[in-house]
């Protein structure tokens, strides 16, 4: 009983460390990354440094910057790091294990894995870590149970990011997309009992599901159990990857007894974007999922690469690593904790001012996106506060607001004004 108990809840602690630490700590690996102006006869490597008429090595600034100096610095993070003790490419052993660090502690602190259970590595996006987990599963019910292409079902919401269908129509997947129930934005129980039906009678045995920690358009979340325990009882095969790329870095924080864990079974990979939440740069897009999935997509023609490859996107940069591992470090745990918290509180200080003016909206309590329906403020609002609407190509049915750290209280003070102001001369 007691480690069950402890399992309901996640307890994540990481120190914060000082701006000093971190910049010792990155120019230390980037010393144990072999260096191409170093004195070693590197004959073979087709990477190089960056072109020095743009990008100068002795730019006074750069000694101070740590990131800046692994751009400049350029490591290649090809491969999968978490897979053996050895790295990919030995030369960029120093950055390679930075990045090997991110992913244990996203996994086993925010996510609470167990230890040394998962792998990962920093995709390109949130499309990329989707479809590598596509791509993962699909392999895996061709080469365990020989399943054929025709039988193998891509299920997921109606809300769910654009890169389901995508992903889909690359890896030759049918698609089952579930409806969600208007107001709530809960996927309807009926659809998922009749197209499941459906495409089983439609010779779909394999099903690769679906489910949201954060749709894009509402910050609504997939019931992870009910989906999980729905296929359990249909007695089909299923694997459950979670879409996490926009609520991976909020929604455990502000949500202790979140059921999109590793502890959950169902829960078996999850994306993670750094460059929604986390505020790092563009090409971070975090994949992780339960160790013994990535051999299914394993390229044995990869000869020249000595850990071999098993992503999507072939060489990629480990400065995009590094800038996540560095924000993680910067704010320690507690850091990051309280200011997701603040953005949640903001949030929520805005749908109370809505509730008193009587505008309907969808919410879910730990995020910070509010869908507001679109009959209750003008077009010409909406497009005034750079509110996004759910259709840019038919007539909108809801405008969001994103609560991110740049939103101050006086621009929400004054929408808000504005929209009472609407709302009276109606
Ligand atoms: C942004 C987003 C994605 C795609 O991420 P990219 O980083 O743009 O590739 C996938 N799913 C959700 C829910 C997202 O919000």
């Amino acid at each position: 009983m007691e480690l069950i108990a402890t399992h309901l809840f996640t307890i994540m602690y990481w120190k914060k460390r000082s701006h000093e630490q971190i910049k010792e700590y990155i120019f230390k690996a980037l010393d144990q990354n072999l260096d191409y102006r170093g004195d070693r006869p590197i004959l073979g490597i087709p990477g190089t440094y960056l072109d020095t008429t743009e990008f100068y090595p002795d730019a006074p600034f750069l000694k101070d910057a740590p990131y800046m100096s692994a751009m400049v610095r350029n490591p290649n993070h090809i491969g999968v790091h978490t897979l053996s003790e050895e790295s990919v490419l030995e030369v960029f052993e120093g950055t390679q294990k930075i990045e090997k660090e991110l992913i244990k502690l996203v996994a086993e602190e925010i996510f609470n894995g167990d230890p040394d259970a998962q792998d990962g590595y920093v995709a390109t996006g949130g499309t990329e870590a989707n479809i590598q987990a596509m791509w993962i599963y699909r392999n895996y019910f061709q080469k365990e149970y020989g399943a054929r292409l025709g039988e193998i079902g891509l299920v997921y919401s109606q809300d769910s990011h654009y890169s389901m269908p995508k992903g889909g129509n690359l890896l030759n997947l049918q698609s089952i997309i579930l409806e969600v129930e208007q107001d709530s934005r809960i996927i309807k129980k009926e659809s998922l009992e009749t197209k499941i039906k459906a495409a089983m009678e439609d010779g779909v045995k394999y099903f690769i599901v679906i489910a949201n920690l954060s749709t894009t358009m509402f910050g609504s979340v997939d019931d992870i159990d009910l989906m999980g325990d729905f296929f359990t009882n249909m007695n089909v095969p299923f694997k459950i990857h979670v879409d996490a790329a926009y609520g991976g870095f909020i929604y455990p924080f502000t949500n202790t007894t979140s059921r999109f864990t590793f502890q959950n079974p169902y829960l078996n990979s999850i994306t993670a974007d750094g460059h929604k939440m986390l505020q790092t740069p563009y090409g971070t897009g975090l994949f992780l999922i339960r160790k013994g999935y990535f051999d299914y997509v394993k390229t044995n023609e990869a000869q020249y690469i000595p850990g071999k490859d098993y992503t999507v996107s072939g060489s990629r940069s480990g400065a995009n690593a590094i800038s996540m591992w560095m924000i993680l470090q910067i704010h320690g745990s507690e850091g990051w904790k309280y200011k997701m918290e603040t953005l949640c509180d903001k949030t929520e200080r805005i749908c109370k001012k809505l509730d008193r003016m009587g505008v309907a909206y969808f919410r879910n309590p730990y995020l910070n996106i509010i869908a507001i329906k679109s009959k209750y403020l003008s077009k010409e609002l909406a497009h005034k506060y750079y509110l996004v609407a759910n259709s840019y190509e038919f007539e909108p049915e809801w405008y969001k607001i994103v609560v991110m750290p740049h939103v101050k209280p006086g621009t929400i003070d004054s929408f808000l004004m504005e929209l009472e102001g609407e709302i009276r001369s109606q």
